[in-house]
C-alpha cells in the first residue's frame, strides 16, 4: 500500500480505513458492485428532498465529502455519490406551506407539485435545487443520483427480482428485531422518540426514518412496495406475488384500486427503506456511507441493513460511522420564512464557505457541536482569523493545519475567498452603523489603518456582505447600535470634573490616534493618563473599573446605552466631526 498515513486527524485516519477496504474487495475476497471497475472508490451520501433541507444534514454530505476529497489528494480516484431519495413517499405538509397540499401524502415526492410560487418543476427538485446551489458554493464535487429515475427506469428490476425471490430470508432478517409482544407473540411496534422538534426535522433528511419495513400481516411479507397506478400513492398491500411469472397482485386503501401486474415489467414502485438502502450499497459498490444517530441503534436501518447486505445481496456493508446531530445557536424568528428550519444556504448567508466547511472538518462526526447565527460568529471568525495567521507562519498543530487545509480548498483547488478579510466583528460594527451605505462603509474602513488602507469595497467581499447580512437578519432591532443625531446635553451638563478631564483627553488626542489602533491606544489611556499613570502601565483592578466607566460613558453620549460596538470601530465609524459634537467638544 502506497498511501501516507499521516493520522494529522479524523479524515486521514477514515481514509486509510476507506481505501484499505476498497483495496480488500479489489482483491477479490469479495464481488460486488454492478457499478462498473475502475471508477475508484465509492462513497456515498442520501438526500431525502422532503422539505427544505436541514443545515444539520449538511453532516451527512460534508462527511463522506471530507474523506472522498482527502483519498483524491492522494491521487486515487473516488467518488462520492449522492443519492437523491426524491422516489420516498411524501410523508408531511412542512409548516408555511399551504395545507391543501395534503392531498398528496403518500405519492413519490416528485410527483408532488412544487411550492407555490417555485419555478421548478415538483416538490422533490424545489428542495433539491436549494441544496445543490450550497453543495456548489462549499466546493464539494458529488455524483447526484435521482432515485425516481433510478427506480422508475428499471434500474434496480433485477434486484427487486432477487430481493421479492429471498423475502423469506429479509422477513427472517428483520424478525430478530422486532420487539415481541410477550403475551401474543406477535411482532409490536417499535416507538423512536426523537428529543426535540429539531432533532426529529434532521432525522427526516437523513433517510427514510420511520418508514415500516414492509410488514405485510396475513398475506405474508414483501419488501416491495407499489404506487398505485390509478391515484399514484403509496397506501397499497401487495396480496400475492409468484415467483415463477413474477405476477403480483397489489390493491390500494386510498382508492379501491386493485390489479395484478408482472413485477419484471413494473417500475411503479420501490422496495422498503429497509432493504433499498443495503440493495443500493451492493449495487453501487459503496464502501463508506456514515449515517445519523437515528439509524445506528440496534434494529436500525443500519444494522439490518447490514445482514441484508451479506445474507441476501452477497456484499459488503460500507463502514458506516455514526455522526452527531449539528445544532443550531440563535437563529433568529425573523429569519425563518422557510418554516423555522436554517439550511446551508442560510449559513452561506452569514459566513463564508470556507468558514461552514472547517465547522465540519474539525470536529470528529460522533462530536455533536452547534452553528452559530448568534454573537458567537463574531468569536468564530475571530479564532478562524487566528487559525489562518498561524497556517501562514507554520505555528499552527498539525490536526488545526489539517482542518484549515481541508476548509479552504478540496482537491481541485482553493475555493473563493475575501482578498483582505478583515475582522468579521468590525465589519459587522461598520455596517451595523453604516445601515449598509457603501461610500460610508467605505470611508469608515479605509481609516483603520492609514498605513495600508482599503481601497476599495471588492477587497473586503465577500466577509463583507456576510456580515451585512447577518447584522440585519439576525441581530434583533433592540441590539442594534443607533448613532444619536444631537448630543444629549442633559448628561453632558451633569458630567463632574473627572468625567468632564477624560472627555477632554479624548478629544484632544482624537486626530493623533485616528486609526484602528490607535483609537485603541486612546481609550484604554485615558483613564490611565487621569490615574497618573503612563498610557502603557499595567492595568489594576481600580483601573480596570476607571475604564468601563469611561467606556459606558462614551456609550450612552454616542448611542444612547451603556454598551456598544467595540468603541474604537465605533468612533471611527461616528467620524471625528460628530464625535466631538457628540461628546460636547
Ligand atoms: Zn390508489
Amino acid at each position: 500500500m502506497a498511501q501516507q498515513s499521516t493520522e494529522t486527524d479524523w479524515v486521514s485516519r477514515f481514509a486509510d480505513e476507506v481505501v484499505a477496504e476498497a483495496e480488500r474487495r479489489a482483491a477479490g475476497k469479495v464481488t460486488s458492485g454492478a457499478s462498473a471497475p475502475g471508477t475508484g472508490v465509492v462513497v456515498a451520501s442520501g438526500l431525502s428532498p422532503s422539505g427544505p433541507i436541514h443545515l444539520g444534514n449538511l453532516r451527512e454530505v460534508m462527511t463522506p465529502h471530507l474523506v472522498a476529497d482527502e483519498i483524491r489528494r492522494r491521487g486515487i480516484p473516488c467518488v462520492h455519490i449522492l443519492s437523491w431519495d426524491d422516489y420516498d413517499r411524501y410523508r408531511k405538509v412542512p409548516a408555511g406551506i399551504d395545507p391543501s397540499w395534503e392531498e398528496h401524502i403518500g405519492k413519490p415526492l416528485t410527483a408532488v407539485p412544487a411550492p407555490p410560487g417555485s419555478p421548478h418543476a415538483n416538490w422533490a427538485e424545489h428542495f433539491r435545487a436549494a441544496m445543490e446551489e450550497s453543495l456548489a458554493e462549499l466546493g464539494i464535487e458529488y455524483r447526484g443520483i435521482s432515485q425516481t429515475a433510478q427506480y422508475t427506469s428499471g434500474a434496480y428490476r433485477e434486484q427487486i427480482l432477487h430481493a421479492m425471490r429471498h423475502r423469506k430470508d429479509i422477513d427472517a432478517v428483520l424478525d430478530r428485531y422486532r420487539t415481541k409482544d410477550k403475551a401474543t407473540g406477535k411482532p409490536k411496534k417499535q416507538q423512536q422518540k426523537p428529543v426535540d422538534a429539531a432533532e426529529l426535522e434532521a432525522a427526516e433528511g437523513s433517510g427514510a426514518a420511520g418508514e415500516d419495513d414492509g410488514s405485510a400481516g396475513g398475506a405474508g411479507y414483501y419488501p416491495y412496495k407499489p404506487y398505485c397506478t390509478v391515484c399514484n400513492k403509496d397506501f397499497t398491500k401487495v396480496i400475492g406475488y409468484d415467483d415463477e411469472t413474477t405476477q403480483m397482485s397489489y390493491e390500494c386503501v386510498a382508492c379501491g384500486h386493485s390489479e395484478t401486474v408482472a413485477l419484471r415489467e413494473f417500475d411503479h414502485g420501490k422496495l422498503v427503506w429497509k432493504v433499498d438502502w443495503p440493495m443500493r450499497w451492493a449495487y453501487e459498490g459503496v464502501v463508506f456511507e456514515p449515517s445519523g444517530v437515528d439509524h445506528s441503534s440496534p434494529g436500525s436501518s443500519f444494522v439490518v441493513g447490514g445482514q441484508i447486505v451479506r445474507e441476501v445481496f452477497g456484499a459488503d456493508q460500507p463502514i458506516g460511522p455514526m455522526y452527531a446531530f449539528v445544532g443550531i445557536s440563535g437563529m433568529a424568528k425573523m429569519s425563518s420564512s422557510k418554516g423555522g428550519v436554517p439550511t446551508p444556504g442560510d449559513a452561506l448567508k452569514i459566513m463564508e464557505a470556507p468558514l461552514l466547511r472547517w465547522l465540519y472538518a474539525r470536529r470528529k462526526p460522533n462530536q455533536s457541536f452547534k452553528i452559530a447565527f448568534d454573537q458567537e460568529i463574531q468569536r468564530l471568525y475571530d479564532e478562524w482569523d487566528k487559525l489562518a495567521a498561524k497556517v501562514a507562519d507554520g505555528t499552527a498543530q498539525p490536526a488545526d493545519a489539517a482542518a484549515y487545509t481541508r476548509a479552504v480548498g478540496t482537491a481541485a483547488g482553493e475555493l473563493p475567498r475575501t482578498p483582505r478579510p478583515l475582522p468579521y466583528r468590525t465589519l459587522a460594527s461598520v455596517v451595523d452603523i453604516t445601515a449598509g451605505h457603501d461610500e460610508q462603509t467605505l470611508r469608515i474602513l479605509s481609516e483603520l489603518d492609514p498605513q495600508n488602507p482599503v481601497a476599495s469595497l471588492a477587497e473586503t467581499r465577500p466577509r463583507l456582505d456576510k456580515a451585512e447580512h447577518w447584522i440585519s437578519t439576525q441581530v434583533p432591532a433592540d441590539q442594534r447600535t443607533i448613532v444619536r443625531d444631537e448630543p444629549d446635553e442633559e448628561l453632558l451638563a451633569g458630567l463632574d470634573e473627572q468625567a468632564r478631564g477624560s472627555l477632554r483627553l479624548l478629544l484632544d488626542g482624537l486626530d493623533d490616534h485616528w486609526s484602528l489602533d490607535g483609537l485603541t491606544t486612546l481609550v484604554y489611556g485615558v483613564p490611565k493618563v487621569q490615574a497618573g499613570l503612563t498610557p502603557e502601565a499595567k492595568p489594576t483592578p481600580e483601573l480596570k473599573v476607571a475604564q468601563r466607566a469611561f467606556f459606558a460613558l462614551l456609550y450612552n453620549l454616542l448611542v444612547g446605552r451603556d454598551t456598544g460596538p467595540r468603541l474604537p470601530t465605533l468612533l471611527l465609524a461616528v467620524g471625528a466631526d460628530r464625535v466631538r459634537r457628540l461628546l460636547g467638544g
